[in-house]
């Protein structure tokens, strides 16, 4: 007799069944509820060490690590209530006694009562995919590391630019100190109630240029920090007027006036101070160098608050962009000065991308150039 449809159907999908299972790469196995083998395919065979006569009415328990021995209980109380364990991440025990990373998924095996009288699991190898999730991370740890070491590299250039005006910065205080003490030397001789003032004015405006170089040598430390690149709550204001101090201390030599113009009093912004700072530098210096030779050179800095968002303007009275540099401004290396890098640029633009914000360049009506980047309000 020739078998009906059903049966025929029934062995036909049974036989593939067995196959899939066979052939898989996942352990794929079968047990009680209280936790004996029932089957176990070839997938199982490679991931544990153990062959299917060695395992099959014999506890699963076998598997579990030590330390980790209450979980196969745990997840058979949830088989006996009905429940499904999906993507479990936890690790086994190889025959050889290494231990297997493994992603588990059980379900309840049901009779044709409804009742459950045992759990099929599927257990997936992850150490690979563990490894590669690791390494990635390894690499994106090094990546931000390489960043912040960038931008350190940079800022330390920066300031390598700056070197003659900063000793000139920090000379200037020094001579006048010198000045009010030798000063105060020749009229301490005499003895009299207007000397004695005369020497305390002197000793009073020494003690302002102490303040005055001290001043540019905290900030000049700070600025030369490597940083840690995390962002926390900054007052906008406070840090425009650091980087616009250093950026601008040899403006007045060089004809430039300065307007600041922060105006935004106590608004916090979440940012890296010294990299929002290095930012700044760039754009000051940038802006300080366009302007040379320029019959006006005024240069402007603001912030103002912008739809959820502080943005910061630094504005100059230069030539404007050369047209040739224009759409490749943020591309590294592109430059027109003979001693450029052209890495500035680039570097504003991903810190202040990094910082979630965005930095653009826009002609002025009078001339020049403004520069804006946005950072978000904290
Ligand atoms: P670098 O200053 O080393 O050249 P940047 O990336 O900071 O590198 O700038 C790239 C180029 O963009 C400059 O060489 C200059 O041609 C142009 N540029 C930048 N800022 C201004 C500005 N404010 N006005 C005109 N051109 C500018």
């Amino acid at each position: 007799m020739s078998p009906t449809r059903d049966s025929f159907d029934f062995d036909a999908s049974a036989q593939l069944l067995a196959a899939i299972v066979a052939s898989s790469d996942d352990a794929i196995i079968s047990k009680t509820v209280d936790g004996r083998v029932t089957s176990w395919n070839r997938g199982a065979e490679r991931m544990f060490g153990y062959v299917a006569d060695e395992m099959i009415g014999g506890p699963i328990a076998v598997l579990a690590l030590p330390g980790r021995e209450d979980e196969m209980p745990a997840i058979l109380a949830r088989i006996r209530a009905g429940e499904r364990v999906e993507h479990f991440e936890t690790e086994r025990r190889h025959k050889n006694g290494a231990s297997v990373l493994v992603s588990l998924s059980v379900s309840p095996i049901h009779n044709a009562r409804g009742e459950v009288v045992g759990a099929s699991k599927v257990a997936r190898d992850i150490s690979a995919a563990r490894q590669a999730s690791d390494a990635l991370k390894l690499a994106q740890a090094r990546l931000q590391e390489q960043h912040l070491e960038l931008m350190h590299a940079a800022r330390l250039g920066e300031l390598g630019q700056m070197a003659a005006t900063l000793a000139h910065e920090i000379n200037q205080p020094l001579s006048a100190i010198k000045a009010y003490l030798q000063g105060s030397q020749r009229i301490i001789l005499r003895d009299d109630e207007p000397s004695r003032l005369k020497v305390q004015d002197a000793l009073l405006r020494a003690v302002d240029q102490t303040d005055r170089a001290g001043e540019v040598v905290r900030r000049l430390r700070q600025f030369a920090k490597p940083n840690d690149g995390v962002q926390s709550r900054q007052s906008i204001d406070q840090i425009l007027e650091d980087a616009a101090m250093l950026a601008t201390l040899d403006a007045g030599q060089r004809g430039v006036t300065v307007d600041l113009n922060p105006r935004l009093g106590r608004a916090m912004v979440m940012a890296d101070r010294i990299e929002i700072q290095q930012v700044l530098m760039n754009l000051i210096r940038n802006a300080i160098e366009a302007m040379e030779g320029q019959p006006r050179c005024e240069l402007q800095l603001g912030a103002r608050q912008a739809s959820g968002a502080i943005e910061v303007s630094v504005s100059d009275t230069g030539p404007g962009l050369p047209s040739d540099v224009r759409e490749r401004l943020f591309t590294p290396f592109v430059t027109t000065k003979p001693n450029g890098m052209g890495i500035g640029l680039s570097i504003c633009r991903k810190i202040i991308e990094g910082h979630g914000g965005r930095l653009w360049a826009e002609d002025n009506v009078r001339g020049g150039t403004t520069f804006r980047f946005t950072l978000q309000a904290a």
